[in-house]
């Protein structure tokens, strides 16, 4: 793996895809973004309105991540939830392989949730 300076100056991975929509590479629809952050749509959500909170900066999974970026973390987490006007939803974080992490850039999952919309933990 191959990492180095973005365009828009952040530590980046060659062969990341997230890495790549932070850097304008690959088209994403953005739903907010801050200076460490960028929320975007999912590309294959699982409900209406599933949202991924990305660290414009690569880490690996969130072993990587850096305590002093957890509060910026959890703003920007609060910001989208209250963008998106939800009050019912899951945040999922899958973490490495085995616990179903498919991209390595660390990433969250905001899913909002209504009843009987057939969304199961784990399936
Ligand atoms: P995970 O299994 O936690 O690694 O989830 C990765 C998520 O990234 C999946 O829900 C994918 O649908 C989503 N995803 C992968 N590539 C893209 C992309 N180019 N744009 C938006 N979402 C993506």
């Amino acid at each position: 793996m191959v990492y180095k300076f973005g365009v828009v100056g952040y530590f980046m991975s060659d062969d990341c895809v997230f890495c790549k929509i932070v850097n304008g590479d690959i088209p994403a629809e953005v739903f907010l973004a801050n200076d460490d952050f960028i929320v975007i749509l999912d590309a294959n959500p699982k409900v209406e309105g599933h949202l991924l909170v990305i660290p414009k900066r690569h880490y690996d999974n969130f072993l990587d991540f850096p305590l002093e970026v957890y509060e910026k973390f959890l703003v920007t987490v609060k910001d989208a939830v209250e963008k998106l006007g939800v009050k019912d939803f899951n945040l999922i974080l899958n973490n490495g392989k085995d616990a179903g992490q498919v991209v390595g850039h660390l990433h969250l999952h905001i899913l909002p949730r209504k009843e009987g919309d057939g969304f199961e933990i784990g399936a």
